[in-house]
């Protein structure tokens, strides 16, 4: 009998991790680690026990299903304090299964829900953001943006020198422009939308994309389930400027070698060039 064991793929952007699981009605978590969030939980891999933020997309119990856990064994491990930004409809019932774990362990570990809606901004630390902003999926459901705020100097004052600055900043002359970097854009699950139009996932670094569906006789579920097809791509990939685009979510329906296939016939040369799967070939290519 051969027992595959479970691991998380990791991809390297630059400054920052990518390290996830993320198959479509099974599990998707995805962290990453520097930037000190998890986008969804999936059943809490032990790897996620480490960062100090969830971004939870909606409650699809294959996105949302280790949330309890997550506090539970952060708080045993005598490492509390974790947050998890939740769509804001979600905050009742996933406080109700706080409560009734309780009821089934005897404690409710401590845990933090932060209720966000489309537009909502919350400082992960000094100088990176997460904002929210509404998907095409469920009631309420959400993707995240993670955005690093930097300080830069106006172009007036370059050439000045140290001291010179000093004095400007001793006499309240406001010297800097505050300038947005998207690192990361997280979609969640998702039927297609006019994501391009946003900022913070056009200009993200790193657009982390479900594309759940890509055989053709697979179109009804995709419209079904509110998910992407990769007939849908081309049109929601033009105008983004995003340096890595990184397919997830993808259905256990299709062998990723199929699935490359596809996607190599319906996307332009230079979208393709930026494009990987998160999940390696041996994870489910081998089905
Ligand atoms: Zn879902």
């Amino acid at each position: 009998m051969l027992i595959r064991p479970y691991r998380l793929s990791q991809l390297s952007v630059g400054d920052f991790n990518l390290v996830g699981y993320s198959v479509a009605g099974e599990e998707s978590v995805i962290l990453a680690p520097e930037l000190d969030v998890a986008f969804d939980i999936g059943k809490c891999p032990r790897e996620a026990l480490t960062v100090n933020h969830v971004l939870l997309s909606h409650g699809h119990m294959d996105h949302s299903a280790g949330l309890a856990y997550y506090f539970a064994q952060r708080d045993f491990q005598g490492n509390e304090g974790g947050t998890a930004l939740v769509p804001k409809n979600l905050v009742g019932p996933l406080e109700r299964l706080m409560t009734a774990w309780g009821a089934v362990e005897g404690h409710i570990p401590p845990h933090r829900f932060v209720g966000m809606v489309s537009g909502d901004e919350y400082e992960i630390r000094r100088g990176l953001l997460a904002r929210a902003f509404g998907t095409n999926h469920l009631p309420g459901s959400l993707g995240f943006a993670l955005v690093d705020v930097r300080q830069k100097l106006k172009e007036q004052f370059l050439g000045l020198s140290g001291p010179e600055i000093v004095e400007l900043k001793k006499q309240g002359v406001e010297i800097t422009n505050r300038v947005d970097v998207p690192l990361v854009a997280f979609l969640g699950d998702t039927a297609p939308a006019n994501y391009s139009d946003l900022p913070d996932v056009a200009n993200a670094k790193a657009l982390l994309i479900e594309c759940t569906f890509f055989d053709t006789d697979h179109m009804r579920r995709a419209r079904a389930g509110k998910h992407m097809h990769v007939v849908d791509l081309p049109r929601v990939l033009e105008g983004m400027a995003c340096e890595r685009i990184i397919i997830i979510h993808v259905t256990r329906r299709t062998n990723m070698a199929s699935a490359r296939k596809i996607l190599r016939k319906s996307l332009p040369k230079d979208v393709l060039e930026r494009i990987t799967f998160l999940m390696s070939r041996q994870h489910i290519e081998d089905d």
